[in-house]
């Protein structure tokens, strides 16, 4: 389960703290080292996790909570605050263009869950708006990433444009673009390729299409699973390409956390979506507040 450690020794700091009569500032100390401890388990970026604390410590000293009712129940308060701004604080949504096609770029490293996200988001937007996306396959390296796209899209009936693997992205991009215009598509979203690592090449490739297409969201997939390398990862994408939002995958699995809690604040880009499943429909508008409740159980 999903941020299982995390939410264990969270609750086990918070009901030690609850048992105790009187909060003294020894016993909120105490607390906030096994906090911390616990973010670093379960993989939150270091200075995340010191700047978190900092601020939860620096609103809990002090007589207004320490002395006053309840303690421990404020600290609680508090911390849930705290986890929800270290999140992005509200949910964002898809940036739109005033004028059709809204244009979305899918980024990310191989086996991320690009495709299959790209699917589950066009099926959100045809549930939703009633819209009509179109798909344009721009991952040229991989054969298979062209059969799997046109899988994903048969199955909830989106159209995908696409010129085989011999020709350029970017004229791939340009002439599907032109395409999406003439069939007055609301949405395309492109599937770019993806690589087991950042390299040079790739990022290169990916900011001509971004160029040539000028996307109204750029959205970098993550998988939430590989903790501190997707921020990692979200940091490298972001220092190229103008990366609009974040959409975490795989927590359906038991990811520790280091993701979900760390990707806002190193990159400044909000997590737009989850995605919690391998089915079309395991897609969710990403709520600081809710992830938060969930953490801490
Ligand atoms: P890509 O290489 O980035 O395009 O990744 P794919 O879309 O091929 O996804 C890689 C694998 O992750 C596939 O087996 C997907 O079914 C799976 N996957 C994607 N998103 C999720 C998710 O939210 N939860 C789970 N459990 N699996 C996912």
């Amino acid at each position: 389960m999903a941020f299982e450690g995390l939410t264990e020794r969270l609750q086990s700091a918070m009901s030690k703290l609850r048992r105790k009569p009187k909060v003294t500032e020894a016993d909120l100390k105490e607390t906030m080292r096994e906090i911390r401890l616990a973010l670093l388990e379960a993989d939150v970026n270091f200075t995340v996790v010191k700047d978190f604390v900092k601020q939860v410590r620096e609103r809990a000293t002090g007589t207004d909570v320490l002395q006053g009712l309840n303690p421990a129940q404020q600290i609680v308060k508090i911390v849930d605050e705290e986890l929800t701004k270290t999140m992005g604080s509200e949910a964002v949504p898809l940036n739109k263009s005033d004028k059709i096609p809204t244009i979305i770029m899918m980024t990310g490293l191989q086996g991320a869950g690009k495709t299959t996200t790209a699917g589950k988001l066009a099926l959100k937007l045809k549930n939703e708006e009633n819209a009509r996306p179109m798909f344009i396959a721009a991952d040229v390296y991989r054969p298979a990433a062209i059969d799997q796209l046109e899988t994903v899209a048969k199955s909830i009936d989106v159209p995908v444009f696409q010129l085989g693997t011999d020709v350029d992205p970017v004229e791939i991009v340009r002439q599907g673009l032109e395409e999406a215009k003439a069939k007055h598509n609301d949405y395309v979203i492109i599937d770019t390729a993806g690589r087991l690592q950042i390299d040079e090449k790739l990022m290169n490739e990916l900011v001509n299409i971004e160029t040539l297409a000028q996307p109204d969201e750029i959205l970098l997939v993550v998988d939430a699973m590989t903790g501190q390398n997707a921020t990692e990862t979200a940091d490298g994408f972001n220092s190229k390409l103008n990366i609009t939002g974040v959409i975490l995958t795989k927590l359906d699995g038991d990811t520790r956390g280091g993701a979900a809690l760390s990707i806002r604040a190193v990159t400044g880009k909000p997590i737009k979506f989850v995605g919690q499943g391998e089915k079309m429909t395991d897609l969710d508008v990403f709520h600081p507040d809710r992830m938060s409740s969930r953490i801490l159980g």
